[in-house]
């Protein structure tokens, strides 16, 4: 089997009831937990993780997400029948930041650090030494 192939069912993923689809043709990287108010209201959930890929290497591959216009750059994607978040992007960037959940085989991506902990809600949190950062990562 093409290694392309094998990346492209490795790094499949999609909503709760399986309308929308999408593919990445590399893995997810710089995978991160994000405790900001945004995803947190999103996702209906105390944090997420989310994991970059660049946008020419992710596809929709079934459905069609509708798009929720969450800032003034900011655009989020879900599926308009269950509602899963799947996707956040800027305006203009060029990679797509993925529901790591959302993805086929989740446990392959790996949070390595902590964003936007300035608003952790206090009774959440997770037993690991990752580096935190308060705002947005320092780097990316
Ligand atoms: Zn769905
Ligand atoms: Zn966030």
């Amino acid at each position: 089997m093409p290694a392309e192939v094998l990346a492209d069912e490795t790094w499949a993923g999609g909503c709760l009831c399986g309308r929308v689809r999408y593919r990445c043709r590399t893995k997810p990287r710089n995978a991160g937990y994000c405790h900001c108010r945004i995803c947190q209201r999103n996702a209906g959930a105390p944090v997420i993780a989310c994991a970059y890929v660049g946008l020419e290497d992710f596809a929709y591959t079934a459905g069609e997400p509708t798009v929720y216009q969450s800032t003034e750059q900011g655009e989020r994607r879900f599926c308009p029948t269950c509602g899963t978040p799947l996707e956040y992007r800027e305006r203009g960037g060029d990679f797509v930041s993925v529901n790591v959940a959302t993805l086929d085989r989740p446990e392959e991506v790996k949070p390595a650090f902590h964003i936007w902990t300035a608003s952790r809600i206090p009774w959440f949190d997770t037993r690991d030494d990752l580096p935190r950062h308060p705002g947005p990562h320092p780097e990316f």
